[in-house]
C-alpha cells in the first residue's frame, strides 16, 4: 500500500511538474510580427517585372505555407516602369490574394528628416492610390504606415505634426523593434548569384542568419533592460531575393528562440507601443532605442555588423533602399 501511494504521488508530482513546465513555456513564448518594406521590390530599378513576380511568389508561398502573417509596405513609384506597370501592380496584388496586407511607405521612399514636413506629407498622399484601390477590391482599408529609413523627424514638433497628419488620414504607424539589416546583405547576395558564386552565396546566408540571431538576442535583453519585459516584437525585412530564398531559415532561427508569429494588429496591442517616446534625431532608429533614449539611457554594445559584408556592399555602390 505504502509503495503504491508513493508511486501515485510520484506520478502526480511528475504530472504537475509537466503542467508547470508547459505553462511556463507558454508564458515565456515570444511573439513577433513580420513586416516587409520597399515593395514591390527593394531593387526595383535593377530587376524585371518577371523577376519581381517570381521573387514575390516564392517569398509569399513560404510565409503562407507556414501560416506566418505579414504586412508589406509599398513605394508606389517603383510600379512605374515603362511597359511593366500592370505586371508590377499584379505583384503587389499577389500579397492580398495570398491573404497578406499592404501598407504605405511613401511614394518614393522619402525621408521625413531630409525632405521636410510638407513634401513628406505629399509623399504620403502620393503613395496611396494603387494600394488603396487594391485593398478596397479585397474589402480592406489602408491602415498602416512605415517611415522610410525609420526617420521619424529631427525635432519633436515635426515628429508630432507628422504623427497627427498620419492619424488624421487613418494610419497607425508601424514601429520596428527587430532589424538585422537584410538590405545591406541583399545587393551582395544578388551579385553572388549573378556571378554564380555559390560559396559566397552560402557564406552570406550563414552570416545573415547568425547576425540576425545575435540581433534578436541583443534586442530581447535590451527590451527587458529598458521596459522590464519583452514586448510583442516587430521585425523589419525587405522585399529582396535573399528573403525570398531564405526567409524559411530565418523563421527557424526565430522558432528556436521561442517565437511564434502574430499579426501586426496583435503586436500593436502591446502596451509598449503606447510608452512615452520623445526620440528625435538625424538617424532613424528602432523603437527599443527610442524608449531607451527617451529614458535617458542610450543603448550601448549591440552586435557589430560584419565588416566584410559592408565592404562588399559599398563596392557595389547600389543606393540604399
Ligand atoms: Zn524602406
Amino acid at each position: 500500500m505504502k509503495v503504491k501511494q508513493t508511486l501515485v504521488q510520484t506520478i502526480a508530482a511528475v504530472y504537475v511538474s509537466l503542467l508547470l513546465t508547459s505553462w511556463a513555456a507558454a508564458q515565456a513564448s515570444r511573439q513577433v510580427s513580420i513586416t516587409i518594406d520597399d515593395l514591390p521590390a527593394a531593387a526595383s530599378n535593377f530587376i524585371s517585372a518577371a523577376d519581381i513576380t517570381r521573387m514575390t511568389s516564392k517569398l509569399l508561398t513560404t510565409l503562407r505555407d507556414q501560416k506566418v502573417p505579414a504586412v508589406g509596405f509599398v513605394n508606389e513609384k517603383k510600379v512605374y516602369k515603362l511597359g511593366e506597370v500592370d505586371e508590377r501592380i499584379k505583384a503587389l496584388e499577389m500579397w492580398l490574394d495570398y491573404g497578406f496586407e499592404l501598407g504605405n511607405h511613401t511614394y518614393s521612399h522619402a525621408s521625413l528628416n531630409r525632405v521636410g514636413l510638407k513634401a513628406w506629407e505629399d509623399e504620403v498622399v502620393q503613395g496611396e492610390p494603387i494600394i488603396q484601390l487594391l485593398l478596397a477590391q479585397h474589402n480592406m482599408k489602408l491602415r498602416y504606415f512605415r517611415h522610410p529609413y525609420l526617420d521619424t523627424g529631427r525635432d519633436l514638433l515635426t515628429r508630432r505634426e507628422a504623427e497627427a497628419f498620419l492619424v488624421e488620414r487613418g494610419y497607425r504607424i508601424a514601429p520596428v523593434t527587430l532589424d538585422a539589416w537584410d538590405w545591406m546583405y541583399a545587393p551582395v547576395y544578388d551579385d553572388a548569384k549573378k556571378r554564380q558564386n555559390a560559396a559566397l552565396e552560402q557564406e552570406l546566408v550563414k552570416s545573415y542568419l547568425s547576425y540576425s540571431d545575435a540581433v534578436f538576442a541583443y534586442s530581447e535583453q535590451l527590451s527587458v533592460k529598458t521596459i522590464g519585459y519583452e514586448p510583442k516584437q516587430i521585425l523589419l525585412l525587405h522585399g529582396n531575393q535573399l528573403e525570398a530564398d531564405h526567409v524559411g531559415e530565418l523563421l527557424d532561427v526565430m522558432r528556436r528562440r521561442g517565437y511564434r508569429f502574430i499579426t501586426l494588429e496583435d503586436a500593436l496591442s502591446d502596451p509598449a507601443y503606447s510608452l512615452s517616446d520623445t526620440y528625435v534625431g538625424e538617424e532613424g532608429r528602432g523603437w527599443l532605442d527610442h524608449w531607451a533614449i527617451s529614458q535617458g539611457k542610450p543603448p550601448q554594445g549591440g552586435p557589430v555588423f560584419p565588416q566584410w559584408v559592408m565592404d562588399r556592399a559599398q563596392k557595389l555602390r547600389r543606393p540604399q533602399p
